[in-house]
């Protein structure tokens, strides 16, 4: 690459996702909010109007705490907008796996509390009473080659041995080519999926209908301490809370954590067919995803269509271009041909998003230990929506004084030395209004 290249990509701002993307095209209007012009006391203020803000809203509001959600652009315009909506409580990290890490106890604990989020999802999905395409799936888990086959026959005796609904092999009803191309498989059950975006704007709606006041187009600029409770400094208004909820996703700058504990942000790809793909032999709307990393995955979705996600690499410091986006998404397309090969696949909306890892695998969630008082809502990992659910109940239990046994598991300075904070005390002022897209 010539040094003229190399300059123009350095420039290049990094986004929270490029393309087409598809879920903001179910929605044919949104519920819009007003800007915050106003001085507001509130005992929570949530920053951050993505799937983990509005699960936290929705999950104050049915506890009937007075809050407060601000959004520095739209709801669901930030990452919610590129999820492909897996909702599943095996993750990234497979429970034996998790065992030999941190122990057996501590690993079932946090896997039991994503199946009983997903089981949360599922009712606070209902209460709304909305249409946003919440439906209890199957999930197959398939070993991507010979030598994985053992890791999932374990993983299965572990999750079996602790009471989670699993079944062996790849189902005979699953045709196409998994048999010959993936070398076995477990079905994990319970699972789901969902619209984000519709999910997101639903759960909004039923906060701001318990009292939840909600606020777009509302950066926050600041996070300071005053008289013993939090101003949350905006453009044109201000919040006096006694909690905050820092609910901001992915975005360089905003995720501020100890280098120790910061996320390792990268980028993922996903693609939706036009209406009418399922081939025949996919049985139940069965969810797929497999053990290599990256890993491929696909689900259906109410329309007939397929929706694959995968070839998760390191962030760059570019934005997406048309043809790496081209070449991600042929590279997907292909991974189904070989699975599916008589049918024709293409893609009718493509696009790449940025997510963030912890070092550990596991979500980032409670307060830090340098920002007490400031709740951190960040559900690194592919189960982010799971996470969001686990960190609106630990907020929940924060709130009305309960103790909650995640809360050392999963706080966000678990893994902090002394000395290594990059931290600010309360908020920092920079990068407040995202750039979420450059042209979905
Ligand atoms: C392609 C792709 C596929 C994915 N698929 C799945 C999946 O299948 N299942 C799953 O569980 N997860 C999935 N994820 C991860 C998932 O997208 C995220 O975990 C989740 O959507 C993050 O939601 P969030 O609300 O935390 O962040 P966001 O949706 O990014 O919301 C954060 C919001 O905070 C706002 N904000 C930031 N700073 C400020 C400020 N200073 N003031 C006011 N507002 C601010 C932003 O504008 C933004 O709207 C996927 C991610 C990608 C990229």
């Amino acid at each position: 690459m010539g040094e003229d290249n190399a300059m123009t990509h350095a420039r290049q701002p990094r986004h929270l996702h490029d393309g087409t993307l598809y879920w903001p095209k179910t929605m044919s209007t949104a519920p819009s909010y007003p800007v915050l012009k106003q001085r507001i006391s509130t005992e929570v203020a949530i920053v951050g109007g993505g799937i983990t803000g509005a699960i936290c809203a929705a999950v104050l509001a049915r506890h009937g705490v007075p809050a407060v959600l601000i959004e520095g652009q739209h709801i669901a315009s930030g990452s919610t907008a590129a999820n492909t909506g897996l909702v599943q409580f095996a993750n990234d990290v497979m429970l034996s796996d998790l065992i030999d890490r941190i122990g057996e106890n501590d690993a079932v604990r946090f896997y039991q509390a994503c199946r009983k989020a997903v089981v949360a999802l599922a009712q606070l999905s209902a209460d709304t009473g909305e249409d946003i395409g919440y439906y209890t799936r199957s999930s197959l888990y398939c070993a991507s080659c010979e030598d994985d086959v053992a890791k999932l026959i374990r993983e299965y005796s572990m999750l079996r041995k602790h009471d989670f609904p699993v079944t062996w092999g790849i189902p005979s009803k699953v045709g196409g080519e998994f048999a010959k191309v993936k070398a076995g498989g477990l079905v994990t059950h319970g699972d789901a999926e969902m619209n984000p975006v519709r999910m997101a704007h639903a759960l909004v709606s039923y906060a701001a209908k318990r009292g939840v006041q909600v606020f777009e187009n509302t950066g926050v600029l600041e996070v300071g301490r005053l008289n013993g409770k939090f101003t949350v400094l905006c453009a044109e208004g201000e919040i006096v809370a006694e909690h905050v909820v820092k609910a901001t996703g992915y975005l360089p700058g905003i995720v501020t954590q100890a280098a120790s504990s910061a996320p390792i942000l990268k980028r993922t790809y996903a693609l939706v067919t036009p209406p009418g793909q399922i081939p025949e032999e996919w049985p139940e709307h069965y969810m797929m995803w497999e053990t290599a990393r990256p890993y491929l995955y696909f689900r259906t979705t109410p329309d007939g269509r397929i929706l694959a996600g995968g070839s998760d690499e390191a962030m760059p410091d570019t934005g997406c271009d048309a043809k790496i986006l081209q070449d991600r998404t042929e590279g997907l397309l292909a991974q189904l041909r070989e699975l599916f090969p008589r049918q024709d696949w293409t893609a009718e909306h493509a696009w790449c998003g940025m997510f963030g890892e912890s070092a550990d695998d596991l979500p980032m969630i409670g307060e830090h230990a340098e920002q007490p008082g400031i709740f951190h809502a960040l559900g690194v990992g592919g189960n982010g929506t799971v996470y969001s659910m686990i960190a609106a109940s630990m907020l929940r239990d924060r709130i009305l004084g309960r103790d909650n046994p995640l809360t050392p598991l999963l706080s966000p300075s678990r893994n902090q030395q002394s000395g290594s904070s990059s931290i600010s005390p309360y908020w920092p002022s920079s990068s407040t209004q995202p750039s979420t897209s450059m042209f979905a």
